[in-house]
């Protein structure tokens, strides 16, 4: 191969003449010539500190006179007499280094012969590598010499058989290598270089027929790039490098330290335009170490790693850039997004006590000092950043309560400064009830135990459960929840009312289980007084969560000013049937956890859905109020909200007890005519006409004995 192959190995390979006479230079001549060396003045440049096994021993330092003998002694008269000539000035370093352990010197078995040489790179590293046949052992010594700077390894007791062409290298470190027959017992190889580096020279250990000299890795350029959105100063090299890396300040900056490594490349400053970094420079520090030094726009945080990915580079990760906060203010959520540059990988964490949402973002450095965004919209309190680990940025959402949240679509675009940026974004269900207080009257309790089911069920306790269930899914969702007894007590109705009054409520629901005069009515139905105009709404909203919920019979709504609860309160107020007790199939489905349990969801449901459509009402009419449009706006938040089931009168037909007692003036003692109704059976809804479906309603027979 020729010395512009591409092949990282090159060899030279030398013809092999079988030439006896050639192969048995007496080492005794040899030693003449050594002798007379002296002539060649030439000064040795001091290495640097050589590592690994051959270490100059530098044993044969200023024996100019008998040069090599220390070391040599033990080899016998080749060895030294090669020392001479190389030395001639007698500056020679390291002169028999890693020979006086070899047994034999060329003259004890003959020289050895020089096969050819190579260059080749391995693990980073440039190996010039002789190598050699023959019984006898050669040994050598090297010293460096200057104008032009060169290495040169004397191998004594050795015969090149022909002498090749100049070897060209080019690595940064070797220009090129060349061999030559010195004096009979001498060959020279002389390495030149382009610069000073260490280097050692050994036997390898798997091939003793070869002389190897290596040298240190390479450093050959740095640059600073970012890429998608993610910036990086790279050092790349050869090899695996090793570094060790620190920051400083005043002026912040970042230091690369690389052992072992000999600067190859560019030694100008780079200027770098970058939010983080302005310049990265590289420079042989030490004559063993290179630094890279990337000079910040600011501090920052930063991780350095190498990857087999990326063969040759140490890389300094600078990570996206989280570059801030926002968010956007809904009827139903708050967008909370942060922009970056590129998209960093994000994770989304929920945690409670307090209620947060935790996104950590990887590979990612804070572009600004920590800080806190005060939101307080009813949805999210406030927003925090922070660098949390040395690449990763927390952003914590801190929320008044949690009812839900869903990744949104992120958006992006061009900074000002024509940078991109992306976004993460997250959005966060609001609550309607949030800092609402809601009052929940389980009916009947104490003495008075509501309807009996045919399996003994008492309404009372059922209505305590399902009101309990519904007070802790309030709280969930941001309510503030107020039962008017939370234990099996007796509470007549205007204490009732009254604890609803006294918490300023801004509804009450009164949760009561149906009965009938026989087991054959089934289904919900919810109850309203319209003294509170808003009264219906809420019944109709809560009577269609909750059949939409436990799936039964939907009886609808029914106006029933008779009930003093409902009638008394100064709230939007509605009273709850879920199901009958008095029908055996709907009274075991009571009996079940679970269903209560979906009760309580409905009925939540319907209190939430009712304060959603008053927050949309409330919105569209103070858009509408300043505008032409008004009457637009306001009818479109109307049309939203659900609206009152039209069977509900059908349904109330059924039920004889609904037509009772209408406009009997229960009065403040309230109920008592229907306390009447129902000690006297069923033969008011009877009279109504309605006695198909005779018996049904509560108030006919739930409510009355209380008073
Ligand atoms: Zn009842």
């Amino acid at each position: 191969m020729g010395p512009g192959g591409h092949s990282k190995e090159t060899w030279l390979l030398l013809i092999i003449f079988f030439v006896a006479a050639v192969m048995a230079p007496p080492p005794v001549r040899a030693a003449g010539v050594g002798a007379g060396a002296g002539a060649i003045a030439e000064a040795s440049v001091a290495m640097t500190a050589v590592a690994g096994p051959v270490a100059g021993a530098g044993a044969g330092a200023g024996a100019g006179v008998s040069p090599g003998a220390g070391p040599g002694a033990g080899t016998g008269a080749g060895a030294s007499s090669g020392a001479g000539v190389d030395g001639g000035a007698g500056g020679n370093q390291g002169a028999g280094a890693g020979t006086p352990a070899s047994p034999s010197a060329g003259g004890a078995d003959g020289p050895a012969r020089v096969l050819g040489v190579s260059y080749a790179e391995a693990n980073g590293r440039g190996t010039v590598t002789v190598s050699l046949a023959g019984p006898g052992k050669a040994t050598w010594e090297s010293f460096v010499l200057k104008n032009p700077l060169r290495l040169v390894v004397d191998i004594e007791g050795a015969v090149l058989l022909s002498r090749p062409e100049p070897l060209p290298v080019g690595d940064g470190i070797i220009d090129r290598v060349r061999i030559a027959q010195f004096n009979p017992n001498v060959v020279r190889l002389v390495i030149d270089l382009r610069q000073d580096a260490a280097y050692t020279i050994s036997r390898p250990d798997e091939d003793p027929h070869k002389i190897a000299v290596v040298f240190p890795q390479r450093v050959t350029g740095i640059e600073f790039h970012e890429v998608d959105g993610r910036a990086e100063a790279v050092i790349r090299g050869t090899g695996k490098l090793e570094y060790k890396t620190s920051i400083l300040i005043s002026p912040p900056r970042i230091v690369v330290d690389l052992a072992g490594a000999v600067l190859v490349g560019n030694t100008t400053p780079m200027p770098v335009s970058h939010a983080i970094a302005r310049q990265i420079r590289a420079s042989q520090h030490s004559p063993e170490t290179v630094r890279v030094v990337v000079d910040l726009a600011r501090e920052t945080t930063y991780s350095v790693f190498t990857s087999s990915d990326r063969p040759g580079e140490v890389v300094v990760d600078f990570g996206h850039r989280i570059l801030g906060a926002a968010f956007a203010t809904g009827l139903k959520s708050t967008r909370v997004s942060v922009k970056s540059t590129g998209l960093p990988e994000v994770k989304i964490a929920r945690l409670v006590e307090p209620h947060r949402l935790v996104m950590d973002f990887e590979d990612s450095v804070l572009d600004s000092p920590d800080c806190t965004i005060e939101v307080g919209d009813g949805t999210v309190d406030r927003i925090r950043l922070a660098q949390f680990g040395p690449m990763t940025v927390r952003v914590v959402v801190d929320l008044p309560y949690y009812v839900g949240h869903s990744e949104a679509p992120g958006g992006g675009g061009p900074a000002l400064d024509g940078s991109p940026w992306s976004e993460t974004a997250v959005e966060i269900r609001r609550s309607p009830l949030y800092k609402k207080t809601i009052a929940i009257d389980p009916g009947h309790g104490g003495s008075d135990p509501g309807a009996i089911g045919s399996t003994g069920l008492r309404e009372k306790d059922v209505t305590l459960d399902i009101s309990k269930l519904i007070a802790a899914r309030l709280r969930e969702a941001g309510a503030k929840a107020v039962l008017t007894r939370s234990d099996d007590v007796s509470l007549f109705l205007p204490e009732r009312v009254k604890v609803a009054a006294d918490a300023r409520a801004d509804a009450l629901v009164s949760v009561h289980a149906n009965a009938g005069k026989t087991d054959g009515p089934s289904g919900t139905e919810t109850l309203f007084c319209t003294n509170v105009p808003m009264s219906q709404r809420l019944a109709e909203h809560v009577q269609a969560s909750l059949v939409k919920e436990i799936g039964l019979l939907d009886r609808g709504i029914r106006e029933r000013p008779d009930l003093y609860v409902i009638r008394e309160a100064k709230m939007p107020s509605c009273l709850v049937e879920v199901v009958f007790m008095s029908n055996v199939a709907e009274e075991v489905l009571l009996i079940d956890p679970a269903f209560r349990d979906k009760a309580a969801r409905g009925i939540v449901d319907g209190i939430w859905s009712y304060f959603e459509w008053r927050l949309e009402a409330e919105v569209a009419g103070t858009k509408a109020k300043p505008g032409a449009e008004a009457g637009g706006g306001t009818g479109t938040a109307t049309d939203a909200a659900p609206s009152a089931q039209a069977k509900a009168g059908d349904q109330a037909v059924s039920g004889h007890g609904d037509s009772t007692g209408t406009g009997v003036g229960p009065g403040p003692e309230a109920g008592t005519s229907l306390a009447t109704d129902a000690a006297t059976g069923a033969g008011a809804g009877a009279g109504a006409g309605a006695g198909t479906e005779a018996g049904a309603g509560d108030g006919a027979g739930g409510e009355a004995p209380h008073l």
